[in-house]
């Protein structure tokens, strides 16, 4: 048995534009554009790297924000980059037969599987994974909070040497922290730091709140509201696509909006954005019913909007301590 840290580049389209607005035949959230990865030994060594380019097939033109977080040009995809499918091949030979994937995050494993199930390839051989955030953090200071890879160095005592957001370089970096950590354990203990994770950032568990996740590294507000309104809504009971109505702003970072599946009928989402240490955003997504106390206070904030203007001065005394 071997561990394989994992980590990938992925391409969104611009918000907006052409390609955004493409309707492919299952959603991905990014298209793959790079793989990386180091292996590290049971007793922890680590071992060769892989790397590879992909030329895009959907979203074709680079996000200028991808391109220079991760230095990567169009030009360079083209020439160098293989068609997904074979570079799933060559990763998934060098992988060999026995092993564990290992990731910094919650989604490099779902936005490849995401990517597989678009091009009809087999997604059965990445189902062995761990992100290795949760055992960095069961094994050190204990917190619930996901860390930048940056952050878990520093704590680590351990230098730079790789470029980051370079697929290899951020593997490398996470296989030099692995490789100081008791995988082991960390996995068969993985259960457990999941739980504390969740509750720790949700607190407890809402009434009528059906499903919660967290995105990262969304780079503008814009962003994230526009992938959650499209690709990422997706019914939390039969995962048809789901349509966006408007959103409307809360305090504290906030904003919901209503949701409705052609199958299930009508849902409540609400975000919470925060900028990260490096940066980013980190954004929290709940998935209320569509009867809930949120979904109601959503109908009640959108009825004062849209009072009539006849009603304008009765309405504005209202509106004013709401927002
Ligand atoms: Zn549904």
């Amino acid at each position: 048995m071997q561990y394989i840290i994992l980590d990938m580049e992925w391409n969104q389209p611009w918000p907006g534009s052409y390609a955004a607005k493409k309707k492919l035949e299952s959603p991905i959230r990014g298209e793959i554009i790079q793989i990386g990865a180091v292996r590290v030994s049971e007793d922890r060594q680590v071992q060769d790297e892989f790397q590879i380019l992909i030329r895009p097939k959907y979203y074709k033109k680079l996000n200028k924000k991808i391109s220079s977080l991760t230095g990567l040009k169009d030009a360079i995809l083209k020439e160098k980059g293989v068609p997904f499918p074979d570079a799933v091949t060559a990763f998934r030979r060098w992988c060999g037969e026995d092993f564990i994937f290992l990731t910094w995050g919650f989604d490099d494993i779902r936005i490849l599987k995401e990517n597989l199930v678009l091009f009809h390839l087999p997604t059965d051989w990445c189902s062995r994974w761990y992100n290795a955030q949760m055992i960095f953090n069961a094994q050190t200071d204990g917190s619930s909070a996901q860390k930048a890879l940056k952050t878990a160095m520093e704590m680590m005592n351990i230098e730079p040497s790789r470029p980051a957001h370079d697929a290899l370089g951020d593997a490398y970096h996470t296989a030099l922290i692995c490789s100081q950590l008791n995988l082991k354990d960390g996995v068969e203990n993985y259960g457990k730091s999941l739980e504390k994770h969740e509750n720790g950032f949700h607190g407890a568990t809402l009434p009528d709140c059906l499903e919660r996740k967290v995105y990262k590294e969304f780079t503008t507000k814009a962003e994230a509201i526009e992938a959650i309104s499209t690709t990422e809504n997706i019914c939390p009971k039969c995962q048809r696509q789901m349509k966006a109505q408007k959103w409307l702003a809360q305090p504290g970072h906030r904003c919901m909006a209503r949701m409705s599946c052609p199958k299930c009928g009508g849902f409540l989402v609400r975000l919470r954005i925060q900028t990260e240490e490096d940066g980013t955003l980190r954004v929290s997504k709940l998935v209320y019913t569509g009867d809930s106390e949120a979904s109601k206070s959503y109908d009640r904030m959108l009825q004062m909007k849209k009072t009539p203007r006849r009603h304008k001065r009765k309405a504005k005394e209202k509106v004013t301590p709401a927002e």
